[in-house]
This record gives C-alpha cells, structure tokens and sequence, in this order.
C-alpha cells in the first residue's frame, strides 16, 4: 500500500490528498517514459527525521531533467523543505521519498512547454530483504550510452530494468546484474555493484551506470576508512576470483552478495570489507559517529 485516504501528496505548489490527485492521459510521460524520478530515503535518526542526501538526490533530479530537456525551474532548498513538509504530514520518520517530473499533455516527440512535479513518500522497509543475495548475470544489457543519457534517472529506462529483475526472479534468482554493451559488468537494475579481491574494493567506472549516490558514499566511506578503492571494467569471468561482493542503493542499502550464476563467493559475509562498509553505512544515515568501526 503507497497510500490511505488520509495521504498527503505534494502536487505542483499545493499539498492534497493523493485520493484527490488526478494527471492527464495526454502526458507525454504516460506514453513515452519521457520524466524523470527520483528515489530517497528518510532514518528516524537520534536528531529527528533526516532526508539522507536531500541535496544530491534534487541535484540529480535537475541534471536527469537538463540532460534530457525536460525544464527544470524548481529550487532545491524549497524541494527538500516541501519534502520534510511531506514527511511530517504523513507523520513519517523511516520513509522512502518518491519526486517525479511529468510532462504536460503532449503527443510530440518534442519538448513539453509545461512540467509537473509531485512528491509522495511512504513507509517502505529493505528493498531487497536482508539475507544475502543470488544474482545472476542478466541476458538484459544496460542501454547503450550512444542511445540514452545513461547518468540520467529516467523513467522509461526503468522497462529495461524491469525486463532483467523479472528475467532473474523467473530463474529463481532474487536480483539480476546487468553487463553493458561491451560485455563488462554494469549494475544490478536498481542498484550499484562492488566486489572484493586481496583486502581492495573494486566497482565500474561512470559511463555505462546510474552514477548512485550510495556508491559515492561508499566510496567516500572507503576513504576515510582507508579501505583501498578502485573504479575500474571487468567481466563476469573475472568475478570468479573475487572474494566478496555487494549491491548498494538508497532502496537497497548495502546488501551482500551470496553468490552470482550460482557461484558462491568464498569469503564469510561477516568477514568481508562489505560488511564493515554496510555498518558505517548504517551508521552515517543515523548520524551516528562510525568511528567504532575498525578494519
Ligand atoms: N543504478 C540504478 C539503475 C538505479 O535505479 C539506482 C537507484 N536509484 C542505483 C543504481 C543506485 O542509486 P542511488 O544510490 O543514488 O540510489
């Protein structure tokens, strides 16, 4: 359930009640996947509710919107601050916050006049559960960066990732994890991918993935935890000899990997750079100090 009769959406300036909220059959979002979305999370931290990364996730929305050419005259402050309104007027502290640019009627392939913009949240737990993960590799490829704004959250790009989760979840897998046209691994459809080798992390470069602001934080967690980090292709083969690995996403946290085309990695998940990044993850989006976690 995303709503009750009592919810309360943001709808182009106003608050109503989303059993109230109505759109036209006529956008071009309906018929072309021509919008962009966002995905955000909300901790009942110990200083209140905190929107994790409010800044970055608009940012994001307004580049997705640009790169595309869909306007984009809204303000980002005054979007995050419309977004605590959303929380506390559906008395929400653990939340997952949905924004979505949508274009007005329009059966063009041109660039709408007008857009909308609605925010809704909604309690949600782990996207992907809590147990560790069987992917396989999907027969789905990520697109093509010569075809899409790859860096973009767009909504018809979603098709592609519901066309590989449902392939995976047909197979008996739960998630999948997508290669790029050149035959190196991407990304899981919703989420970003790193594996572990010789006590060093290692994730695909920008250029052919969703440039996620988890896997940003993770990076920068590896940082200051001086876990060594590197940003670079590899193929599924290479895979074999990893130690570990992990998803990370907004919906998905950072959640491990048991094993892949059902190859199970070597390495005790509780033993694993994932799992000592997973805990300060924990603890960032708390706000609590991760200092406690020591490799
Ligand atoms: N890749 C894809 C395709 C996604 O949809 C998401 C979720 N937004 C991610 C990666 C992870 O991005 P983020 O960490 O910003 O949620």
């Amino acid at each position: 359930m995303y709503y009750t009769k009592d919810t309360v959406v943001y709808l182009n300036g106003k608050f109503i009640k989303a059993t109230d909220a109505t759109t036209d059959l006529y956008s071009q979002t309906l018929h072309y996947g021509y919008g962009a979305f966002e995905g955000i999370r909300a901790y009942n931290t110990r200083q209140g509710t905190k929107i994790f990364k409010a800044w970055e996730h608009y940012e994001r929305l307004r580049h997705s919107c640009i790169s595309v050419g869909i306007p984009f005259q809204y303000d980002t402050e005054e979007l995050i601050q419309v977004t605590y309104k959303i929380l506390s007027k559906n008395n929400l502290k653990d939340a997952y916050i949905r924004p979505l640019v949508y274009c007005s009627p329009n059966m063009q392939l041109q660039q709408p006049k007008e857009v909308y913009i609605m925010i809704a949240a909604w309690e949600w737990g782990k996207y992907l559960g809590d147990n560790l993960l069987k992917l396989c590799i999907s027969s789905y490829q990520r697109p093509n960066p010569n075809s899409v704004k790859v860096d973009a959250k767009i909504t018809g790009y979603y098709v592609n990732s519901i066309l590989a989760t449902s392939e995976a979840k047909v197979r008996s897998y739960d998630e999948a994890l997508m290669l790029d046209m050149n035959g190196n691994v991407a990304e899981a459809p919703g989420a970003n991918f790193f594996f572990e080798k010789d006590g060093a992390l290692y994730t695909p470069p920008l250029g052919h993935i969703l440039p996620g602001i988890t896997r940003q934080t993770v990076i920068n967690i590896c940082r200051e935890l001086d876990i060594p980090v590197q940003e670079k292709h590899f193929t599924p083969q290479e895979l074999h000899h990893a130690d570990s690995a992990f998803l990370c996403g907004t919906a998905a946290e950072v959640i491990g990997i048991e094993s892949i085309d059902a190859r199970p990695f070597t390495k005790n998940w509780k033993d694993s750079l994932g799992s000592i990044i997973q805990e300060a993850y924990k603890s960032q989006v708390l706000e609590k100090s991760f200092s406690h976690v020591i490799i």
